[in-house]
């Protein structure tokens, strides 16, 4: 990539510094020639003004030469030179394009490498005008170096190549700076992915930035965060249902080592096998629970235009004894009688059921009154359906795994992981049941105050 970006940059460079080279070189050229041309205008003028005095013109031209730093000849009509500054071609015949060109009325120039010199050459027609023709008497030829405006372009390359590379020095490091900011992090990424993949679930990449990579960073660390908890959740719940199913299989090794030592009477084998009996429902009941959890995607719903007032009552009425034997007082506000929501009210009963059965369960034995208020409220634009509890509350950080399947807190506040049945289904069951709905449903909680579900339902 670096190599890339610093060859683009040398290629505009090569390009840029080549365009004005030529750009200066060519205009420097044709002013020269403009100079030149006018110089080689005054001495024809002159030599035509002085024809008779030959002595006069030679001086005349001799300090045009000087002053344009040329060399200038004057030829007749038959290519003779007649003056010329460093008079070593007088009396000579010129033969020239330049000449050749003037003595036919035209002016020219060219351009020569004459022994590795460049010289430029050109030549203007001295002309009489006798009154009924205009006669090309003669012509002026001027040659004159270059090499001052070569040896400028040769210094201006030099300079440009050293701005150039100077720059380009600058650029690859700055190149280099930049991807390497914007590759360091993607790196990152990369490699805690690869972590991700050989299973350290949680690894965390450290977030340099707060732009888009930054945000990026962030998606990641929550997501590995994520699946940090689904493996332990899926762990504590694998754990628990062993633990589960370890206790009645130990109790029936135990009823059944029992009955096989010594003569027991048939009251005992009667007794012995109630509990064997008892342990292996209680395996079954678990099993049963087992396999409706992992149906929970499978739900259908069966939506109807119900009343969810109406609903709410007849969950009230339902857990009213259980709840009172239980020492908890329901309250119940219901604001929503009459309002018909479509729903499947079996399964919305059974979400009240879960969130009332887990406010009685997750109870604050330490408190006096134990309470559950039902609220059922009319917003307007949608229906809330709150359930409230003083009971244990839940720690801020498990909030976020609440509704995962399989998650129970059982540290902590909860007395005895065996004293509080259940599997960490309840809470997952209820979320999926919501969300076929097209429903939401939140949680908030303070540990030893209590806890409130919010489910929300637009209408
Ligand atoms: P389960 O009750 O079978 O453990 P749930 O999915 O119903 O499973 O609940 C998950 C966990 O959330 C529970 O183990 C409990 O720790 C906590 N929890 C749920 N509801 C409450 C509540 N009302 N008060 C305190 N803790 C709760």
């Amino acid at each position: 990539m670096l190599i890339i970006y610093s060859l683009i940059a040398v290629l505009v460079f090569s390009i840029f510094g080549v365009l004005v080279l030529n750009n200066y070189k060519s205009k420097q050229i044709k002013n020269e020639e403009i100079r030149l041309f006018q110089t080689a205008n005054i001495v024809a003028d002159t030599y035509k003004g002085n024809m008779e005095d030959i002595i006069f013109a030679r001086i005349m031209v001799k300090s045009y030469g000087k002053q344009a730093n040329a060399r200038i000849l004057v030829v007749d009509a038959n290519k003779k030179v007649l003056i010329d500054n460093y008079n070593s071609y007088i009396g000579k015949t010129l033969d020239n394009d330049e000449i050749k060109s003037s003595l036919k009325g035209k002016s020219k120039s060219g351009l020569y490498n004459i022994e590795q010199k460049n010289v430029l050459q050109l030549s203007v027609p001295i002309t009489m005008n006798t009154g009924l023709e205009t006669k090309v008497i003669g012509a002026v030829l001027i040659s004159a170096s270059m090499e001052s405006i070569y040896s400028d372009i040769e210094n201006l390359k030099k300079d440009i190549l050293k701005i150039s590379s100077f720059a380009l020095t600058i650029s690859i490091v700055l190149t280099a700076i930049a991807t390497n900011s914007i590759t360091k992090p993607l790196r990152n990424l990369s490699y805690g992915v690869k972590r991700i993949a050989s299973g350290d679930l949680g690894y965390k990449v450290n977030k340099g930035s707060r732009d888009e990579i930054g945000q990026l960073v962030d998606s990641f660390n929550n997501m590995s965060h994520r699946l940090y908890s689904i493996e332990k959740n899926r762990k504590d719940f694998i754990n628990s249902i062993s633990h589960e199913l370890k206790t009645p299989l130990t109790s029936i090794r135990a009823l059944i080592e029992s009955l096989s030592i010594g003569n027991n009477d048939l009251e005992t084998y009667d007794e012995y096998l109630m509990d064997i009996y008892e342990e292996t429902k209680r395996m079954e009941d678990l099993v049963n629970y087992l396999m409706g959890s992992l149906k929970l995607e499978d739900i259908i719903l069966d939506i109807n235009k119900e009343d969810i007032g109406q609903i709410i009552d007849e969950t009230v009425k339902l857990m009213e004894p259980y709840a009172e034997k239980n020492n908890v007082k329901l309250q119940l506000n219901n604001e929503v009688k009459g309002i018909v929501v479509k729903c499947d009210k079996n399964r919305v009963k059974e979400v009240l059921i879960n969130l009332i059965d887990n406010s009685i369960k997750y109870k604050d034995e330490k408190k006096n009154y134990h309470f559950i208020s039902i609220i059922g409220r009319n917003n307007g634009d949608n229906i809330t359906l709150i359930i409230e509890d003083n009971g244990l509350g839940i720690k801020k950080e498990d909030l976020t795994n609440l509704f995962e399947r399989g998650f129970r807190v059982l540290e902590g506040h909860v007395p005895n992981d065996k004293s509080i049945a259940g599997y960490g289904i309840g809470l997952a069951l209820v979320k999926n049941i919501i969300d076929k709905h097209g429903w939401s449903i939140s949680a908030k909680s303070t540990i030893s105050q209590g806890s409130t579900f919010t489910i929300t339902i637009p209408v």
